[in-house]
């Protein structure tokens, strides 16, 4: 199967593809973009993700991009490089101009996007749940605005993984969990599902909000409230959520076990409901 990549309206391999030194992604991070996945040959959620994209580029103010047209690139890349389960990745930097902090006056918008194939979770993590580690969220004031400024979240986690756990959840100095580096974070307590509520300082996750919404047609009460890291070492459940981290349920926090260790049944349920929701389109 071929990994292609899209640049500016020609599809061609991921190596031939390159961009100008002097784009504003590469100099600036003034970038911002989108992940999607693919489930049986067919993409997953597109015009969730592409809201998202065109909230992000309406924040930072970006020149004009259509949105069509990224949907039939988009569409163009999928249906050439063939894949049943694949990564899309989509990237627009403001343009290319001589470095200057200002926003140029009438640069073009560079839209870029890859494909590759798309491994599942290993068995294991989804039977006997993965570890985090805790960290003061060290991020800018806007993450809701899906920035390819992740510094900060690869940083993080390398440091998990160098801790030997999987992953961190980010909290403030004052103890409210915010989310992880590229997931976000919930908690089962007393049967309800909380997370933390739609802010400048978390992703609206596309998952996020179709776990809520599963949870809704299951009857299992959801609280979009802030809680804290307390409540995280204390819950009955904790689990992340995302496009490649789809349920992924965390079994110890920092050095605390959550309830006896082992995978709980929310995440169960939502994790199947989710892979059913996906399989079937
Ligand atoms: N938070 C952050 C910081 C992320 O990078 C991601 C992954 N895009 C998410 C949450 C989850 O978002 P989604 O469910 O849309 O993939």
């Amino acid at each position: 199967m071929p990994e292609l990549a899209y640049l500016n309206g020609k599809i061609l391999p991921i190596e031939e593809a390159t961009v100008p030194i002097e784009d504003r992604g590469y100099q600036f991070g003034d970038a911002v973009y989108e992940f999607i996945a693919s489930y049986s040959g067919r993409m997953f959620r597109v015009n969730e993700h592409l809201a998202r994209l065109q909230r992000s580029m309406d924040a930072l103010e970006f020149p004009k991009v259509s949105l069509k047209e990224i949907e039939a690139g988009l569409s163009e890349l999928f249906n050439q490089a063939g894949f049943d389960r694949a990564g899309i990745y989509i990237q627009i930097s403001r343009g290319v101009a001589p470095r200057n902090h200002p926003f140029p006056a009438d640069s073009k918008a560079q839209v870029v996007m890859t494909i590759r194939g798309l491994n599942e979770i290993p068995d294991e993590i989804l039977e006997k749940g993965a570890t985090v580690i805790t960290l003061k969220d060290f991020r800018w004031g806007r993450c809701d605005i899906k920035t390819v400024q992740l510094l900060p979240n690869a940083m993080a986690k390398q440091k998990a993984l160098d801790a030997g756990a999987y992953d961190c959840i980010f909290v403030t100095d004052r103890g409210i969990v915010r989310e992880g580096t590229s997931s976000n974070a919930f908690i089962i307590s007393g049967g309800v599902a909380v997370t933390h509520p739609l802010t400048p300082n978390i992703l609206p996750g596309v998952t996020r909000s179709i776990i809520i919404d599963i949870c809704a047609r299951k009857d299992i009460a959801v609280e979009e409230r802030f809680y804290s890291i307390d409540e995280l070492y204390a819950a009955d459940e904790v689990f992340l959520t995302g496009t490649t981290t789809e349920v992924m349920p965390i079994v110890r926090v920092d050095s605390y076990q959550i309830a006896d260790g082992r995978v709980g049944q929310y995440a169960k349920l939502l994790y199947r409901a989710l892979r059913q929701e996906a399989e079937s389109g």
